[in-house]
């Protein structure tokens, strides 16, 4: 029986066998299902962030290469390739498509990570379609996250999606390579991401699993932790698009440890050190507790501790901790913007990371239980 699931922000990780399946420049075969997908839950009011592939698939064509290409040959099928790929998807959306290419060292800076954040939600704000992929141009293997099911990953934990999409060219998870073993049987459904399901994707050390079945396997680990349920499915068989358009599971789900929400308050409660301390008012405090919003600058009657953009601070009301969250601004700046109304931001500091102090999405009220 096919069982239902809800979504209202989901990561789609779209391959290269499914951008360019004939490997060396990019088709529409199998993106017109994907498209519809997408326009359909749009529609339906739910947001969708791509995660393609294919700019090296793409661009091969342009830099023919007998040899093994050099890792500039890449580098420069990959600076080809990527305009290819968003032209290709560009042409399947009324909506604009926008590209965002990033590195795992962006991932890794805080103030990038905080960037990264906030253009993604300003592109959902504004109708886009925000089409994700590695910045394959400058980064070198040190830098890369180094394929695409991760940097999905990596991309549903930092846009806090509730639902991560890796679409494949096989159906799911089997009990063993389907393509070798004619008596492999389909699984379902995943509860626990532990050695026994990393063995049926090859075992650890083994560089291609099944289907690449190990780097899908990593990116549904991440997310399922962090309570974003996960699916693999066959991006090649459009039914499976309808399937999940009517919330329908398809393919091999993964369940999720827990909620999101929960998880991210705990993630920010308990793993994180704070660096300083934000004193705010009655005013602040009643807003964010009650009514969960941003904390805004107004709000905050002073700060302790030297800290920078991107990193926890404890928020405190009347001597008492009462919530946790990532401030946008650093300590320096925010002796010159407590007290002021979000309009003077930009004339106080001479720019302007945000109309608030915290976002709600990185705030962790103590009130709330954890
Ligand atoms: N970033 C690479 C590309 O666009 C793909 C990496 C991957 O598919 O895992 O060609």
């Amino acid at each position: 029986m096919t069982q239902s699931f809800s979504w209202q922000r989901a990561v789609l990780k779209v391959g290269s066998a499914l951008i360019a399946p004939d490997g060396n420049q990019c088709s529409a075969r199998y993106l017109l299902a994907i498209a519809h997908f997408i326009t359909a839950s749009r529609a339906a009011g739910k947001q969708v962030i791509v995660v393609s592939s294919g700019s090296v698939a793409a661009g091969k064509k342009q830099v023919p290469v007998t040899h093994s290409p050099t890792i500039a040959e890449k580098q420069a099928m990959a600076a080809i390739g990527q305009m290819q790929m968003m032209a290709n998807w560009q042409r399947l959306f009324d909506i604009p498509c926008a590209q965002v290419l990033l590195t795992a060292a962006d991932l890794q800076h805080r103030q990038r990570y905080i960037n990264i954040q906030a253009t993604l939600r300003e592109l959902l704000a504004h109708g886009a379609l925000p089409i994700v992929n590695e910045n394959d141009t400058v980064a070198v293997d040190e830098l890369k996250v180094g394929d695409n099911d991760n940097l999905a990953a990596h991309i549903a934990l930092v846009s806090q999606a509730d639902t991560l999409i890796i679409c494949s060219d096989i159906d799911g998870l089997y009990t063993a390579d389907p393509r070798q073993h004619t008596d492999a049987k389909f699984i379902e459904s995943v509860a626990t991401i532990d050695a026994s399901v990393y063995a049926l994707a090859g075992g650890p050390g083994t560089k291609v699993g099944t289907g690449g079945m190990r780097t899908k396997l990593q990116a549904a680990e991440k997310c399922t932790q962090s309570g974003i349920q996960t699916f693999i499915v066959n991006g090649q068989n459009p039914a499976v698009f309808d399937k999940l358009l009517e919330e329908q599971r398809a393919g091999t789900y993964f369940t999720p440890s827990q909620s999101p929400a929960r998880a991210r308050t705990a993630w920010l409660t308990h793993t994180l050190v704070a660096q300083g301390t934000l004193h705010i008012d009655k005013g602040a405090f009643q807003a964010i507790s009650t009514l969960h919003t941003s904390l805004l600058p107004a709000g905050i009657t002073a700060v302790s501790g030297q800290f920078k953009a991107g990193d926890a601070v404890t928020i405190e009301y009347n001597g008492k901790p009462v919530a946790k969250g990532l401030t946008q601004y650093g300590s320096k700046d925010l002796l010159t913007l407590m007290g002021l109304h979000s309009s003077q931001i930009s004339q106080a500091l001479g720019y302007h990371q945000g109309d608030e102090v915290i976002h709600r999405d990185n705030l962790a009220n103590f009130a709330q239980g954890v």
